[in-house]
């Protein structure tokens, strides 16, 4: 039986400190303000698009484009610098590895473009699904070719998003706590991650926790 990791992207992979500056200048707000904006909104339980509301900008989408031109995708350094090291050492231990999450179809090549490799890679645009929708664990399943999903664990930063739709679809949560959503956010009563760790490096060293210490078979 083999055994497979997926990740998530932003605040797993990447740093999105760029994008959130990025949207905090298109729009002319100052980042401080614009970043506490957004960390209430999680802490409030809403969803990050909201933050607009709170400046007035109910059309934000309409920025998309623009801010999409001011961000120019993915860069070496919104990598958090733990990314590449542990997918290598991941897969020297033989876990095999992909990257499924919410994205724009270009951060695919993006990624790639970076040095960052998976034997399956998927973002939500591309597929026409996005978390936390269960057809899109569903979807990552299959992509991955139907393993049973006890074998695989998904990585994420957000427990709505990740942690619980992945557990809901039979796989190993795993709750990277980095980011604002992974620093704010707290588990709902009940809600037991397979594994809750602070970095990748982290995965690295305790990933046979999620399998209830069962080291993984060679
Ligand atoms: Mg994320």
């Amino acid at each position: 039986m083999q055994r497979w990791v997926i990740l998530d992207v932003g605040e797993t992979l990447i740093d999105e400190t760029r994008v959130w500056s990025t949207w905090a200048d298109q729009l002319g707000i100052p980042r401080l303000t614009f970043m506490a904006a957004l960390g209430a909104q999680i802490a409030g339980g809403g969803q990050h698009h909201d933050v607009f509301a709170w400046f007035g900008i109910p059309n934000w989408r309409e920025w998309a484009g623009t801010m999409e031109g001011a961000y120019a995708g993915f860069q070496a350094a919104d990598l958090y610098p733990d990314a590449r090291r542990s997918m290598t050492a991941l897969r020297d231990r033989g876990y095999r590895l992909a990257i499924i999450a919410n994205q724009p179809a270009q951060r695919t090549a993006e990624l790639r473009a970076l040095g960052v490799e998976a034997e399956v890679m998927a973002m939500s645009a591309e597929m026409g699904l996005s978390k936390p929708d269960p057809a899109f664990f569903a979807r990552a399943l299959e992509l991955i070719g139907s393993p049973p999903p006890g074998e695989v664990a998904y990585v994420g930063d957000r427990v709505e998003n990740d942690v619980i739709p992945a557990a809901e679809a039979g796989m190993r949560s795993v709750w990277i706590r980095r980011g604002p959503w992974g620093l704010i956010q707290q588990l709902p009563p009940g809600v037991v991650p397979a594994l809750v760790v602070d970095s990748l490096d982290e995965l690295v060293e305790r990933i046979d926790e999620a399998w209830d210490g069962e080291p993984k078979p060679n």
